[in-house]
């Protein structure tokens, strides 16, 4: 019996053609922002979800079987990589998945950084628009594969959303283009804003360094609330997937002000203001704008 049943299952594997997946494709993305991408690229094609869902920290996520039995299920890994999901590995491994693993960031510019004297790369690439765009096509490029004959519709989409993406970069330089040099400051709980201040010309602080690991020590906090009282910087924020404790007592003692909620590691619920990752880059980019037009005075 159990030698019949083996012949079966290699014969219908045999059978089964290397390339195709029906659709939708299932696809599994590590963090909400690579799953929206991932949606707006394949549309009714792939059906994605996240591992680390809306308001949710990549940096301390610990893995459920659950995620290992999605990723055993998917056609399509997308992640984010740079050092990014530390628990990744390990779980693909323990899945088995046979799935296309595609890392998103390839191709993109690394930020190297020194954070509590360590080298790393800074993963958050994604807050540039432009690596965005990098992130879309790599994504494209990995649904094709397993859609091959699908490969024009999801080139139209992909495209679609890179003139989406071309259009919210200009916007993001256009919204910042009257706020002067003195001025393009920005302080954020975790220090996940480097790629978008570097494209976008601001200086992003942080009490806490890349990852959201480790508490900021007393004398990092103690030289934020300084500089904050001497630079006139009336505004803190923090980020949607981290708690607010740490700029709140930064903000009573510099008297200063804690921000609404920005988005840096993932999304909002669908119901919040950056369900999406191009709403997300709007959102945080248009309190960013009213904190530095506050600064200095
Ligand atoms: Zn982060």
């Amino acid at each position: 019996m159990r030698f019949v049943k083996t012949v079966l299952t290699l014969a219908a594997i045999a059978l089964a053609p290397v390339t195709a997946h029906a659709t939708p494709l299932k696809a599994v993305a590590t963090i909400s922002i690579l799953a929206d991408i991932t949606h707006q690229v394949g549309g009714d094609l792939v059906n994605v979800t996240p591992i680390v869902g809306p308001d949710g920290d990549a940096h301390t996520y610990k893995p459920t079987p659950q995620d290992a039995k999605a990723l055993a299920e998917a056609d399509v890994i997308i992640t984010n990589g740079l050092g990014l999901e530390g628990w990744l590995s390990r779980l693909i491994k323990a899945s088995g998945t046979k799935a296309i693993i595609a890392v998103a960031s390839t191709g993109v510019t690394p930020r190297q950084m020194v954070d509590d004297g360590r080298k790393i790369t800074d993963p958050h690439a994604w807050q540039n628009v432009a690596n965005a765009r990098i992130y879309a096509h790599n994504i494209a490029s990995a649904l094709t594969k397993a859609l091959p004959d699908q490969t024009t519709v999801i080139q139209q989409q992909a495209a679609a959303y890179d003139a989406q993406l071309a259009d919210l970069d200009s916007w993001v330089n256009g919204q910042l283009a009257d706020i002067p040099a003195a001025q393009r400051k920005i302080i954020t709980s975790h220090d996940a804003f480097g790629y978008y201040g570097a494209a976008y010309n601001v200086t992003l602080q942080a009490p806490q360094g890349m990852s959201t690991e480790g508490e900021p020590t007393a004398a990092q906090v103690a030289k934020l609330i300084t500089q904050m009282k001497s630079e006139k910087i009336h505004r803190v924020f923090f980020e949607n997937m981290a708690s607010p404790k740490v700029v709140q007592r930064i903000a009573e003692e510099a008297n200063a002000k804690v921000g609404d909620a920005v988005y840096s590691d993932a999304l909002s619920k669908a119901d919040g203001p950056a369900a999406t990752y191009t709403n997300m880059i709007r959102h945080n980019t248009t309190l960013f704008r009213e904190a530095m037009l506050m600064n200095g005075k």
